[in-house]
């Protein structure tokens, strides 16, 4: 294995998912970053959003078994009326309490870890990868937020001989995402919406910067897929779709569309989180919507898919 250089810049990482078909081709290993500039209100990581560490707790789980107060380092979880014990201010965010919980009542979400410690860890499939024209993914959250453990992963991913993706929705310096192009094989560059009005609406932000990057990187990196989750009754209307094909069929370094419908795994967690999932009632759309939006961009030329 290569020396890992700067090996001591941390990430916060808050999930290693192996065996992932979603995330690029083949088989990968996807690298969720904690932390994210945009708010979408479909958000289904919404455990993403935040870049710190956090609890997601699932009270009804709780069996009153105590485990989690005795394998707490620093006294920090004391026992009230509820079956629950609950985490006072001395917490350390260690994880031990969530490690031992023997039910998943209690999660910590988000490990600080090295790119030395993170490497051997997405090693381990290398078989899977390079059997399946696989790779690993660095998604989030955005990515590009850690931009120096990212590019520092990257640079060691690339070191070994592994296919590299970054899953970024785009809101980062320009600098930042020029600057991980040598050492990226593929973007996944995701688009809400095009209507600058209705996006900073739904994701909390504005759009003019994430559309420039998308530009620039196009003019740089020929191997793009740009995707778009498909929220009805936000970004499906024939206008908003026909925007995205226009722009996306503009620009040379894109490869193909990817069109990836609403679903709700996300509203559970937010309520675990304790947010208010403020579209809780949108349904996901129908197959015959998605094949409809697939038509669109393919009237404009472009590769359309529907997932990955
Ligand atoms: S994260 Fe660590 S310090 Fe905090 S309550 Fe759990 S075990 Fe205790
Ligand atoms: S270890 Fe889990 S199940 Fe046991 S008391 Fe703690 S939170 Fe509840």
């Amino acid at each position: 294995m290569a020396p890992v250089q700067g090996a001591m810049t941390t990430g916060l990482v808050f999930n290693l998912q192996k065996y992932s078909l979603q995330d690029g081709p083949g088989i990968r290993t996807t690298v969720f970053l904690k932390g994210c500039p945009l708010h979408c209100a479909w958000c289904h990581n919404p455990e993403s959003i935040s870049p710190r560490q956090e609890f997601i707790i699932l009270e009804s789980r709780c069996i009153a078994c105590g485990e989690c107060r005795r394998a707490c380092p620093q006294g920090a979880l004391t026992q009230g009326s509820d079956p629950l014990p609950r985490v006072q201010e001395q917490c350390a965010l260690c994880g031990a309490c969530s490690d031992a919980c023997p039910t998943a009542a209690r999660e910590l979400v988000g490990r600080r870890m090295t790119v030395a410690e993170l490497l051997p860890l997405l090693l381990r499939d290398r078989l899977f990868y390079d059997d399946s024209g696989g790779g690993v993914t660095f998604s989030g959250g955005e990515p590009l937020l850690q931009f120096e453990f990212l590019a520092e992963a990257l640079a060691a991913c690339r070191a070994e001989g592994l296919h590299t993706a970054v899953d970024t929705a785009g809101l980062c310096p320009t600098a930042h995402l020029l600057e991980i192009v040598p050492i990226t094989d593929l973007f996944l560059f995701d688009l809400k919406c095009i209507d600058a009005d209705r996006h900073r609406y739904y994701t909390g932000a504005p759009n003019d910067l994430i559309l420039q990057n998308l530009q620039a990187l196009s003019r740089v990196h020929s191997n793009i897929w740009v995707r778009i989750p498909v929220v009805p009754g936000i970004n499906d209307a024939r206008a908003e779709l026909d925007a995205a094909a226009r722009l996306t069929a503009s620009l040379a370094g894109v490869r193909q569309v990817n069109l990836l419908p609403y679903h709700r795994t996300g509203v559970r967690k937010s309520e675990r989180l304790g947010m208010n999932g403020f579209l809780a009632g949108l349904q996901p759309p129908s197959a015959e919507a998605i094949q409809n939006a697939a038509a669109v961009f393919r009237s404009h030329g472009l590769k359309a898919v529907s997932g990955g």
